[in-house]
């Protein structure tokens, strides 16, 4: 039986799988930088793609290229491209598709450095940017130029948690021959595929759900067409920001319990977000499985479940969130999202720092703005921890 015929658990664990001569039923790890061929004419028909073989890690490595199979197996695509970081999935994937006068459209609150990293530097090379609220469609629409090349998704966004149409979206950018991205680092394929709703591109921070024990920083690239795959391939080989095969073993092993590790921080997140909505010293609580999430129907239709992100606002701004960050004791200070521990961050002065304050406040990134990732812990220790701490304000 295929992988490829495996509901999404079992995918988890057969997909991808490498068969080597010993029969091992674990990935090896493959810790090398080059590859022997048999001879001259082995060696010249590997580099001309004419016989199966490795030639040099940076290209391709067999333990790396099962991460590969198997992420582009659980997200419906062509094939995958393994990074040797989220940013460095993103940074390949703007190299790949924009130059010199081209123009991308983008989801205004997304991760921090992947708007940064366009406007100060992308800018350098005439790539022209613009960010809107990708959860109204409308500003889509009126954002898209004749130049536009790109169009990039983030859904739920970082950390407003709003929810952008992918379906919709990318039916309009096709309309326009233009191609669209998703950020797909909140949900992982276990709760959204991008492609299946008709994006072209998916791209992960492994970092995150996927190997989810806060051990490695890696990123994936899954392409649904075979030539933009080739592309976007060439320039990871170009930029050289190729994984690492110990770091591919590592998410390997990690992503097996994906699934049973997003239905138990989401089990706890169902419930905190209640208890948190309900507290009188909470503002308000944005998490897409709360009927009072502005696109709760949407996250219904496009979501597998809601998640275990939560973005909630304390009473008292700036201050009152520093009370709470300082006595935790369960949940960990600390920036990150998506492992089996639970953590805690304020976006303002941590990861969207670098953004000036009134692109920040018009994304939706309030100064009293707190970002809680579910982990697996007993929910009622974090619902404990959450209670001691907001009685400190
Ligand atoms: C963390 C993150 C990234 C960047 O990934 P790194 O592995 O840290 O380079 C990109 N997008 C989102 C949504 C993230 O959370």
């Amino acid at each position: 039986m295929s992988s490829k015929d495996l509901k999404f658990n079992s995918k988890l664990i057969h997909a991808g799988h490498y068969n080597d001569q010993y029969g091992s039923a674990t990935v090896p790890i493959y810790q090398t930088s080059t590859f022997i061929f048999e001879n001259a004419e082995h060696g010249s028909k590997c580099f001309a793609g004419e016989a199966n073989g490795y030639i040099y890690t940076r290209i391709a490595n067999p333990t790396t290229r099962a991460l590969e199979q198997s992420i582009a197996e659980l997200e419906n695509g062509f094939d995958g491209i393994a990074t040797s970081s989220g940013m460095a999935a993103v940074t390949t994937i703007y190299m790949a598709l924009l130059g010199q006068g081209s123009h991308i459209v983008s989801t205004d609150a997304v991760y921090g450095p992947s708007r940064g990293v366009m406007e100060d530097h992308f800018s350098r090379f005439g790539v022209e940017s613009t960010y809107v609220k990708t959860a109204n469609v409308e500003n889509v629409i009126k954002a898209i130029r004749p130049n536009t090349k790109l169009l990039y998704l983030e859904s739920p966004a970082n950390p407003t948690m709003e929810i952008t149409d992918i379906k919709e979206c990318s039916r309009i950018a096709h309309e326009k021959g233009i191609l669209v991205a998703v950020d797909n680092t909140f949900c992982s394929p276990y709760l959204q595929r991008p492609l299946d709703l008709g994006a072209d591109i998916v791209f992960h921070s492994l970092t995150k759900y996927i190997n989810g024990h806060a051990d490695i920083v890696g990123g994936a690239i899954v392409v649904k067409d075979e030539t933009v795959y080739k592309k976007v391939r060439q320039m990871m080989v170009m930029m050289g920001c190729c994984m690492d095969p110990h770091q591919a073993y590592m998410v390997i092993r990690g992503m097996k319990t994906l699934g049973i590790r997003i239905d138990r921080s989401q089990e706890n997140a169902i419930k905190i977000a209640d208890f948190l909505e309900k507290h009188p010293k909470v503002e308000w609580v944005k998490y897409p499985g709360l009927k009072s999430h502005p696109q709760y129907e949407l996250a219904k239709k496009q979501m597998g479940g809601p998640g275990s992100m939560i973005s909630f606002e304390i009473k008292g701004g700036l201050e009152a969130g520093k009370i709470l960050m300082d006595n935790v004791k369960v949940a960990i200070l600390a920036v990150s999202l998506g492992g089996v521990e639970t953590l805690i961050q304020h976006p303002a002065s941590m990861t969207h720092s670098k953004m000036p304050k009134e692109s920040r406040e018009k994304a939706g990134i309030t100064d009293g703005l707190v970002r809680f990732s579910v982990g697996i812990e007993d929910v009622e220790d974090i619902i404990g921890d959450l209670e001691q701490a907001l009685n400190m304000i």
